[in-house]
């Protein structure tokens, strides 16, 4: 065996969770027994950024969460991360594993953990020591060496399934968004000695480069090809990702479909349905960090609360109200948004519709950063309304969540959604979701009509086009239910009890490990 375990696991919590296994080693020629629990798959993290260290996204959020729920289900489950310098800060007593020199100069792999997950830093000062954004400048304009910065990325990865840490071998790389993409085409030029998962998290970045970096990343120009990296004349570490892997999901099942027709699939529409066809591509739905996100123990809320015990909802609502200078109307509902501010957010349709939670008498505050043009937008409503509507132009993890505990609505009109996160907090927190029906929203959101409301599975508002008016009418619905505060609970009380803990999704990219490795 080599993967014996001599001490009892019971003593970690893991015994339901492993075999217990017997046989015989060779000890100087006698035979002696031994026994133990097999120890349970070895999966490494490829990805770019987790929380609690950096974060653009909700990959980060995941990252931050899915290894240690893994973790907990007994999958033997590391991280890859580039050794940015809020990474490097958060993770303590490092040792080095390896040094080497390959294309993207000298290298040094270091390791450490973090709440009991093991993380691997590439530590690259030259590719990475750089404060902010770790994708681009503070004039948003890309890093030149990307291609590199992420080669490398992938490139360790790979190795990492090799022996570059003699100690400990991945069996399955499971890389995640474009920036991890080349992992699996590295495994792939060396033979395929590992398994690869491949998750998207958005497909709208891709991570596209010029042909001559080829060259420059260790990778033979065989692979440039339509069967294989090259996308529109460029190399696309989105699609190595997708070509390259044994198994590809999105992070949700709506989604998953979504991206294989034209409006969704950025020209990878044949690629993403030979996967759907072939098995390949499936969804799995993210999950929420309950630690971190639980209206029972938010870590940054005054007041908890919880479902059938809701009083601590209503003073978040007059805390959010004082923050954002609001008039302090319990019986005014509050609309949030916490958002990237991007066309993919239907930021603009809230824009264009936000007049009539000013006509109907609600509130609403943003929060958000990106687009200059959409920051604009919101600031110039807020002036117009400023009884009525607040923003605040930044980003900040402790306001999201006061956001979240004290409204009654949060708006999501994306016009794309992969999975989503704030609709999934706001069903948490019962902060009734308002989305529109695209990806994970649709799989997490039940619109309340008089027949989901019957049966209680109502647990939001939802509208189908991304169009002002299909949002305007979601809003006076919103309205026409809080006018009914009986039925408002009743529906708040669905949202409240719905199941987004990690546990699920842990258990379902088990199942997918377990299928693959059984190839
Ligand atoms: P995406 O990954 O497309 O940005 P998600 O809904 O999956 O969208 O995840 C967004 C995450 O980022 C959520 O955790 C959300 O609360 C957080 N977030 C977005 N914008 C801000 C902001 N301005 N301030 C604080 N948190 C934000």
């Amino acid at each position: 065996y080599d993967a014996v375990l001599a001490a009892d696991p019971a003593d970690r919590g893991w015994k339901d969770r492993r075999d217990h296994v017997t046989g015989s080693i060779s000890v100087n020629g006698n035979a002696r027994k031994v026994e133990g629990w097999v120890i349970m798959k070895k999966i490494l993290f490829v990805a770019s950024e987790a929380v609690p260290f950096i974060k653009t996204g909700g990959l980060a959020d995941v990252l931050g969460a899915l290894p240690f729920a893994q973790k907990e289900i007994g999958i033997d489950t590391r991280i890859l991360l580039p050794a940015y310098p809020k990474i490097s800060a958060g993770i303590e007593n490092t040792h080095v594993v390896t040094e080497f020199n390959n294309f993207a100069g000298h290298v040094v792999l270091r390791y450490g953990e973090y709440n009991g997950v093991g993380i691997y830093l590439i530590d690259a000062p030259h590719l990475y020591w750089r404060e902010g954004n770790p994708y681009h400048d503070t004039d948003y304009n890309d890093y030149a060496d990307n291609y590199k910065r992420f080669a490398l990325l992938g490139w360790v990865g790979a190795e990492l399934a090799t022996g570059l840490d003699s100690w400990w071998r991945a069996e399955v790389v499971h890389a995640h968004d474009w920036h991890a993409g080349l992992a699996a085409a590295y495994l792939f030029n060396k033979g395929r000695p590992a398994k690869s998962v491949f998750t998207i998290h958005n497909l709208a970045y891709q991570g596209q480069f010029a042909h001559r970096h080829l060259y420059e990343i260790g990778l033979p120009e065989g692979m440039f090809h339509v069967d294989g990296l090259e996308l529109f004349g460029q190399i696309s570490y989105l699609k190595a990702g997708l070509y390259y892997s044994d198994m590809v999901t999105a992070v949700s099942p709506t989604y998953a479909k979504e991206i294989t027709t034209p409006d969704f699939a950025y020209g990878l529409q044949g690629l993403l349905t030979d996967l759907r066809e072939a098995g390949k591509l499936t969804g799995i739905l993210n999950g929420v960090d309950q630690e971190i996100w639980h209206p029972s123990c938010d870590p940054y809320i005054q007041h908890h609360y919880k479902l059938k015990s809701i009083a601590g909802k209503k003073k978040n609502k007059a805390d959010l109200q004082a923050y954002f200078n609001l008039p302090q109307q319990p019986d005014a509902p509050v609309f949030v948004m916490v958002t990237r501010l991007t066309e993919q957010k239907g930021v603009d349709l809230l824009i264009a519709t936000a007049d009539e939670i000013v006509k109907q008498g609600g509130q609403l505050a943003i929060l958000g950063s990106g687009a200059k043009h959409l920051e604009e937008g919101i600031c110039q409503l807020a002036q117009r309304y400023p009884e009525n509507i607040a923003v605040k132009i930044g980003y900040d993890e402790a306001l999201s969540h006061l956001m979240v505990a004290g409204g009654d609505v949060i708006l999501v009109p994306s016009r794309f959604e992969p999975c989503g996160l704030t609709q999934l907090y706001g069903l948490q927190y019962g902060t009734l979701p308002l989305v529109r029906a695209t990806g994970g929203l649709a799989d997490t959101v039940t619109n309340s009509t008089s027949e989901t409301i019957k049966e209680r599975t109502a647990t939001g508002f939802v509208f189908q086009k991304a169009e002002a008016d299909d949002l305007r009418n979601a809003i006076q619905h919103a309205f026409a239910l809080w006018q009914k505060q009986r039925v408002w609970a009743m529906v708040r009380n669905n949202a409240m009890a719905q199941d987004f803990s990690w546990k699920n999704a842990a258990a379902q990219y088990e199942q997918l490990y377990l299928s693959i490795l059984n190839q």
